[in-house]
């Protein structure tokens, strides 16, 4: 490790010599341990399971606190989708009281705790611009008054998500359109939208529960569908369906699964065809495990498009100063737009080189139980389009793996 460390600071220093003034101002930190790069749910597991083990690492995130994704983009009234079981992060259990769906509250203060009990304590404020690896991790992060630092280290564990940037879609016209366009990581609650005719675009789990969420606040909700969604009942017989799911899959065939949740979902739905959600080919699972697209769990929402307080509209051609046209050729006025147009991993935006991440989407190229490591140290935390039950698996085979490099190195 030592004749790592004097390596690393040669070339520091060799660089430092040749390179402009801007660039020898940088500050130069060897990090002992992985860096790992994200202090959200990914972040915090993978340093937890680290320390388990004796081994220290350095979290580095542009945020100025935890879990910033679930903290500042949010809506209030989100509870964790699967029952808490699924959600729990390596060696530390929810606090009994929590409810079976922990509040959005509940989670952030949960991740609170563990990164106290763990005493974790990332470097907030360092947005990674750049990470290239020549013999060592070199890893360049700028702060809030533009100052750059470059850590150095042998390992990278890069943890920052699958939903680092928002997804905003071109429409023509939209420089024209007067009223507010938000993205739906910056909307909190339908309070400001009363009495307004507002047009959610986008019909995931965000989109639906954003469009119910301003019908409770008695707004006037549109929802675009453009593609077939899967939406399924959050419980079937009283058990999770993503629990029950999961159950079945130990058993059967996931065609045979699909065809049961398909069935009791008829049941206690109806057809969602008939309020214009087409259920795409596959089923949900298959769709799952093969696409990494979510099926959408109905909170209420379906009873809303049916009782027409919310509208289901198709895919947008244009937006004038007041209104929309949507492909059908039909124009209509809307006094807001919320865009649940999803997100995606900013990885490819400062990751150089290495083999695991793909240039084109920011995930590795290799799916889920693969594609958590790659070489020359670099690891992926919480890309396995699982939730948070992905990011358990991760934490600890990467803790693991780093485990047995260190122990040789010390
Ligand atoms: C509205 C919403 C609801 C969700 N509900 C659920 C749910 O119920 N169950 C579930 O399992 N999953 C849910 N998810 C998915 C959820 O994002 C993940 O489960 C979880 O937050 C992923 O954790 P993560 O640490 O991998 O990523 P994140 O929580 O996104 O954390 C990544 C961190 O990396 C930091 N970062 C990113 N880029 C950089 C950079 N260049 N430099 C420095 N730092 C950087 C970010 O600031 C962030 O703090 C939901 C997502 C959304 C948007």
């Amino acid at each position: 490790m030592d004749f790592l460390k004097e390596m690393a600071c040669k070339r520091i220093h060799d660089r430092s010599e040749n390179t402009m003034m801007s660039e020898s101002r940088r500050r130069v930190v060897w990090v002992d341990g992985p860096v790992i790069i994200g202090a959200g749910p990914s972040g915090l597991a993978t340093a937890a399971c680290l320390k388990e083990k004796g081994i220290p690492s350095l979290i580095l995130d542009r945020a100025n606190c935890i879990a910033s994704l679930w903290k500042l983009k949010t809506y209030n009234r989100l509870r964790l989708h699967l029952p808490k079981k699924f959600c729990m992060l390596p060696l530390m259990s929810f606090p009994p009281i929590y409810p079976n769906y922990p509040t959005k509250q509940d989670f952030v203060t949960y991740l609170e705790a563990y990164a106290r009990h763990f005493n974790l304590e990332p470097e907030f404020n360092q947005t990674v611009v750049s990470a290239r690896f020549d013999g060592l991790w070199r890893v360049t992060t700028v702060g809030i008054k533009m100052e750059e630092k470059e850590y150095v280290c042998q390992w990278l564990i890069v943890a920052t998500g699958e939903n680092a940037e928002e997804v905003i879609p071109e429409f023509e016209g939209i420089d024209k359109f007067v009223g507010p366009i938000t993205h739906s990581s910056s909307y909190k609650s339908g309070d400001s939208y009363r009495g307004k005719r507002v047009l959610v675009v986008g019909c995931g789990n965000s989109g639906m529960e954003v469009s119910l969420d301003l019908c409770n606040c008695n707004a006037s909700p549109s929802l675009v569908v453009r593609d077939s969604v899967h939406v399924l009942p959050q419980e079937m017989f009283g058990i999770s369906t993503f629990g029950l799911a999961m159950k079945l899959l130990r058993w059967f065939h996931v065609k045979h699964v699909d065809r049961f949740l398909l069935a009791i979902s008829h049941f206690m739905l109806g057809n969602t065809a008939n309020v214009g959600l087409k259920r795409p080919i596959l089923g949900p699972i298959e769709l799952k495990i093969t696409t990494g697209k979510t099926p959408v769990l109905d909170f209420g929402t379906l009873e809303k498009i049916r009782s027409g307080n919310i509208k289901v509209v198709p895919g947008i051609k244009k937006l004038t100063s007041h209104a929309v046209e949507f492909v059908d050729g039909k124009v209509e006025n809307f006094d807001a737009i919320i865009l649940a147009t999803g997100y995606r991993s900013n990885v490819p935006d400062w990751l150089m080189g290495g083999d695991l991440f793909s240039d084109k989407d920011g995930f590795p190229k290799e799916t889920f139980p693969k594609g958590w490591k790659g070489k020359n140290g670099l690891y992926a935390a919480g890309f396995t389009k699982r939730g948070l039950l992905g990011i358990s698996f991760d934490a600890k085979r990467i803790a693991d793996d780093i485990e047995s490099c260190w122990k040789i190195s010390k």
